[in-house]
């Protein structure tokens, strides 16, 4: 086989292909559809934070390279936000790390801490970077399916089933809560019972919690590090794209013991080595926002939320009611439906709207493929249009 005969993607990431997310917005691009597939906001965040990093550019702060973990007034913003909300400690200059977003975050920490042979347990579905990035480290992936609960309109953990999947080659759990796709928020109960679960045996634990900002009604986002056992065994994962609603800038962030941060930093050092510079300083204005800008950013997500759940409920979708983050996980079976790729696929066509089928964030694709994805991180309008149009396509 010549050099250019064998397949230039190698084995590890053959079965990746391009993202979802890209592959649905080029959809929505084509097609003039709605767009309710790739998580990002119509709407930019707080100006003042926009001014913020246009100011941090002018004046120069920024626009070379910045120091390796982040700039020192972004590392303290973060660590003041994990104690005044969470009663976290962290030593700014040994305990942070800044990176290009929690996907560089999460890339980072697994080439960082895996070995190949290495098994890492991740709740399915999950979102798609992990897969990718277990793949490139060379580790295995144990996925643990979170199972639809629809009397409580939300994904549950089997914690047998977790239990059952840890093996002497279990390296370290990979947690997500506020869960994307489900939008389920882990209980205190879960939570707990994984906090045990590592400790018991040994586990590191790896935890994004890229959406703690957006927790709706009476949930509440308990981070793992604060539970026993876990602030020396937890790498936590930040980001404000979320939070802030400028997915663009890529600001991320890691908290966790000077260890796990030194070895972290040395994966992160060779893979942007830096990023975001000006914006970094933007952020850390952006975190020391009064409770306000919090409180009303996810009063202002409910009712976006409670728009689009209601909406695809009259459309005929079994809505989970989700308690976190901006996405609404749907059941299509009441629609005579049954394959999510297949419905995503031709949605454009029937309704004039781009959703994500949650089968991609699944290895039992078959546990996944009634379920559908629909982003509410939209302005009030669109939702509007989008409901309607899904009203009109499918309630009868
Ligand atoms: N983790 C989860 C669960 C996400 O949904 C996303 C993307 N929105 C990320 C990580 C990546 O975050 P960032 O844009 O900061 O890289
Ligand atoms: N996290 C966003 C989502 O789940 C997408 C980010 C991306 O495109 N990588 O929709």
């Amino acid at each position: 086989m010549t050099s250019t005969e064998r397949p230039f993607l190698n084995r590890r990431l053959a079965e990746f292909g391009t993202t979802i997310f890209a592959e649905m917005s080029a959809l929505a691009t084509a097609t003039g559809a709605i767009n309710l597939g790739q998580g990002f906001p119509d709407t930019d965040g707080p100006e003042e934070i926009r001014e913020a990093a246009v100011r941090a550019l002018r004046d120069g702060r920024g626009n070379q390279y910045p120091p390796g973990p982040g700039v020192p007034e972004l590392r303290t913003a973060i660590v003041d936000h994990q104690r005044r909300r969470y009663g976290l400690a962290f030593d700014p200059d040994t305990e942070v790390l800044v990176t290009a977003g929690a996907t560089e975050a999460i890339a980072a920490t697994l080439l960082a801490l895996l070995e190949p042979g290495d098994e890492v347990i991740a709740l399915e579905p999950y979102y798609d970077s992990y897969a990718a990035c277990i793949a490139m480290s060379g580790a295995a992936r144990v996925p643990v399916t979170l199972r639809p609960d629809p009397e409580r309109a939300r994904f549950r953990l089997d914690l047998d089933e977790l239990r059952d999947a840890v093996t002497d080659r279990t390296r370290l759990l990979l947690i997500n809560t506020p869960h994307n796709p489900t939008g389920t928020v882990l209980t205190r109960e879960e939570l707990t019972a994984i906090a045990e679960l590592a400790v018991e045996r040994d586990l590191l634990v790896v935890t994004d919690e890229v959406y703690e900002h957006l927790v709706f009604d009476d949930a509440e986002h308990v981070p793992l590090a604060t539970l026993p056992g876990m602030r020396e065994r937890t790498v936590t994962i930040g980001s404000a794209g979320k939070t802030f609603s400028f997915t663009g800038w890529k600001v991320g962030w890691v908290t966790a013991t000077p260890a796990l941060v030194s070895a972290v930093r040395s994966a992160k050092q060779f893979l942007t080595y830096v990023a975001s510079g000006p914006f970094q300083y933007a952020v850390a204005e952006a975190l020391t926002l009064p409770d306000a800008y919090f409180e009303a950013f996810r009063e202002d997500m409910r009712a976006r939320r409670d728009l689009l759940a209601t909406g695809l409920t009259e459309a005929g979708f079994a809505v989970f009611r989700p308690a976190g983050t901006y996405f609404v996980t749907t059941d299509i079976r009441p629609l005579g439906e049954s394959d999510g790729f297949a419905f995503c696929r031709s949605l454009p066509e029937r309704a004039g709207v781009v959703a994500i089928p949650n089968a991609v964030f699944y290895d039992h694709r078959d546990a996944g493929a009634p379920f559908v994805r629909f982003a509410f991180c939209k302005r009030i309008e669109v939702l509007t249009d989008a409901t309607e149009r899904l009203r009109k396509a499918f309630a009868h």
